[in-house]
């Protein structure tokens, strides 16, 4: 089955997560009490409210950079199937919206 938006059943905390197109990795969120809303759907999926992933690296004095790292800042919008990014996102799709990609099952 594709899907956008993986949710595992039974899974205590509940919690999804979907393939960042600009990470190129995986953003999980907490679906549980307190935690994002989401609207049930795996194809089209929405989750309020946005994203925002920090790496914490800018203010880590010890870290060295290395190539093929995760930016620093990761702040979205997924709604109906598509993500939004913000204007402070660190990597090249900052300002840009586009259709998450399919995960492979
Ligand atoms: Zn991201």
């Amino acid at each position: 089955m594709m899907a956008k938006l993986a949710h595992p059943s039974g899974v205590d905390p509940h919690y999804a997560w979907f393939h960042c197109p600009g990470c190129n990795g995986k953003h999980a969120v907490s679906t549980g009490p307190g935690g994002w809303g989401w609207n049930g759907s795996h194809d089209a999926p929405t989750l309020m409210p946005s994203v925002l992933v920090r790496t914490g690296r800018a203010v880590d004095p010890s870290y060295i950079p290395e190539e093929g790292d995760p930016p620093e800042i990761c702040h979205s919008f997924v709604t109906d199937g598509r993500i939004q990014f913000l204007g402070d996102c660190t990597h090249a799709l900052a300002g840009h919206t586009v259709e998450l990609p399919e995960l492979k099952s």
